[in-house]
């Protein structure tokens, strides 16, 4: 047999298509609202920062390798025992870890079809097969996930709430789904967005975690605690599952100003409240307004809302993205999920929230033309 003349990759990971972060930048605009990111408009809590800043020192430190007091401060604010949580340089980190401890060659990892792209990702990286779910109204669907579980199906991710839709299901049909999932398969909820959502039927899964030996739920400091920069997610898990990704994760996955960051935000209840104040109110304020310009909103619980734009009078989604980017309103394309009629729009400040509805008013002037 011919050897190759170069080292190449499985081709499962040239399956993937690399992940594209939202863009931070418009050409010859000096002004930049960046609302393509779920970033948070308040920023990180001050203590964070000051924390961040006072690790300088120790630059010529390793850190923690199990970032164990961080992972107390988390179990302290949601009484978890500590020992099951594992902190991840971001949330993407143990999505990653784990699909590669529980999938392999030919296995089969199903999320939902506007799921987050990581999962195709990880489980393409891992040598395993995608498999997608179908959504009922941009919504995941408890009944297509299931219908697409075989004797090869190893993980299941289920985004609650799923970005880029903003929509959820109910924590009855969360548990509704783990009841009938072979108890061999990792079911994943990914709640990164949970500190935001505003419903008495939605939960992030903690007592189904407490209570399963399959199921994890994976959180993130990058959205309301104002960390993305940072890099800082955390799973917590039954105590096989976080041994098995303890023995592959990277021994310093996490450095030493994201612990210390970390700390001081999860300890910050006041900036929590006034992030999950802020988003309540612009959330509500940004869907009415973008409705009443005559545009399509689909509900969001997150700090994110998706704007329904197809083509009229010519113009459309791709349309609207570049005329606001003109303006400096950075907004995310979002076709790579499947939704080429749509642009994701992340709440910002008082500011760009107002001038992001009047460049959609200008928009609209055309596209809705008779
Ligand atoms: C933003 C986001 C994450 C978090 O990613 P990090 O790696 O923690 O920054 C995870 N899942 C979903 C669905 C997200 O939108």
């Amino acid at each position: 047999m011919m050897s190759a003349t170069r080292p190449i990759p499985r081709a499962s990971v040239l399956a993937i298509e690399a992940y594209v972060p939202g863009k931070s930048a418009a050409p010859g605009v000096a002004k930049i609202y960046k609302l393509s990111s779920n970033e948070s408009p308040l920023g990180a809590s001050p203590a964070a920062i000051e924390a961040f800043r006072a690790l300088a020192q120790k630059l010529e430190l390793y850190p923690d390798g199990s970032a164990t007091r961080l992972r107390e401060a988390i179990a302290a604010r949601y009484g978890l025992d500590a020992s099951r949580i594992v902190c991840g340089n971001g949330s993407d980190d143990l999505l990653h870890l784990l699909t590669s401890a529980y999938v392999g060659p030919g296995d089969e990892g199903i999320f939902t079809a506007h799921g987050f792209l990581v999962y195709r990702i990880a489980i393409l990286a891992a040598g395993g097969v995608p498999v997608v779910a179908d959504e009922t109204n941009l919504t995941a669907d408890v009944d297509a996930i299931l219908a697409r579980v075989t004797p090869r199906t190893k993980i299941v991710f289920l985004a609650n709430p799923n970005n880029p839709t903003g929509t959820y299901i109910p924590y009855e049909e969360v548990k509704r789904l783990h009841a009938a999932l072979p108890k061999n398969v990792l079911l994943v909820l990914d709640a990164a967005y949970a500190e935001y959502v505003r419903r008495n039927d939605y939960s992030a899964g903690i007592e189904l975690v407490s209570e399963s030996e399959n199921v994890v739920m994976t959180r993130t400091f990058s959205k309301i605690y104002g960390l993305a920069n940072l890099r800082i997610g955390w799973c917590y898990a039954p105590a096989h599952v976080c041994d098995a990704i303890n023995r592959i994760r990277g021994p310093f996955n996490l450095n030493g100003a994201a612990i210390e960051a970390g700390i001081a935000a999860m300890q910050d209840s006041a900036h929590i409240e006034k992030s999950i104040a802020h988003n309540e109110q612009w959330l509500a304020w940004l869907t009415a307004e973008i409705v009443g310009l005559g545009l399509e909103v689909t509900p969001s619980v997150g700090n994110f809302l998706l704007v329904h734009i197809p083509l009229r009078n010519g113009k459309n989604a791709k349309d609207a993205d570049a005329f606001l980017a003109s303006r400096g309103l950075i907004l995310r394309n979002v076709a790579s999920y499947g939704l080429p009629d749509y642009l994701r729009l992340t709440v910002g400040t008082e500011e760009a929230n107002r001038l992001v509805v009047a460049a959609l008013r200008d928009f609209v002037k055309e596209w809705a033309r008779a």
